[in-house]
């Protein structure tokens, strides 16, 4: 099994250390690979789109030709998990600021996003959320945090944060506004795992 993480920008390292973590935890074996360039994300088997910045992320993926890389291996069912930026790209549909500036996201997921749902009033923060199978909640850390704003009846929705939808996923793939790879606890790594099968 080989798993890429997306290595354009933001938590990077992060992403593969957890995923190392769950691995072991899990008694799984998986290469961990990290993609700059394209030509690689076909051999994988999963992909992780972590975090960062939304508009930068979407312009360089697209310029490196990595975006429609995603969106094919999207199509033909591979697991992939897109944290907070992520989420963002992930989505089909943005907000007014997402739609006025026309950043590229690349579509793949029936929600919409409010880009920075949790900007002004609360730059950064973390809460235990309910997550959905889980039987005891998860320490979520919202950085800058997008929220998801509406989804079709494709979706499901995983997490509630104050009445906003913050962790969804639609068939093989998995959308949080937060970011699980900044906690030592791999429970939504693992679930991603179980994803891949
Ligand atoms: N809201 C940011 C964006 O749209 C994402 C912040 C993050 O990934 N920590 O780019």
């Amino acid at each position: 099994m080989r798993i890429g993480v997306i290595a354009i920008q933001g938590n990077v390292e992060e992403h593969v250390n957890a995923l190392g973590n769950a691995l072991l935890k899990a008694d799984l074996q998986a290469e961990v690979i990290k993609i700059k360039h394209k030509g690689s994300v076909n051999s994988c088997d999963a992909l992780i789109l972590p975090g960062g910045e939304s508009t930068t992320l979407g312009r360089l993926l697209k310029r490196e030709g990595i975006a429609s890389e995603i969106k094919t291996a999207a199509n033909s069912g591979i697991p992939i998990m897109g944290t907070c930026a992520g989420l963002v790209l992930l989505a089909k549909y943005g907000d007014e600021q997402v739609e006025k500036t026309g950043q590229s996201l690349l579509g793949i997921m029936d929600i919409q996003v409010n880009r920075n749902a949790f900007g002004r009033q609360k730059e950064s923060f973390e809460t235990m959320i309910d997550f959905d199978g889980f039987d005891k909640p998860f320490n979520a850390i919202f950085i800058r945090a997008p929220s998801i704003t509406g989804c079709t009846n494709k979706v499901e929705i995983l997490s509630k944060y104050n009445d906003q939808i913050v962790a969804a996923r639609q068939e093989n793939i998995l959308a949080l506004a937060f970011h699980p790879e900044l906690t030592d606890d791999y429970r939504i790594h693992h679930y991603f795992l179980k994803m891949i099968g």
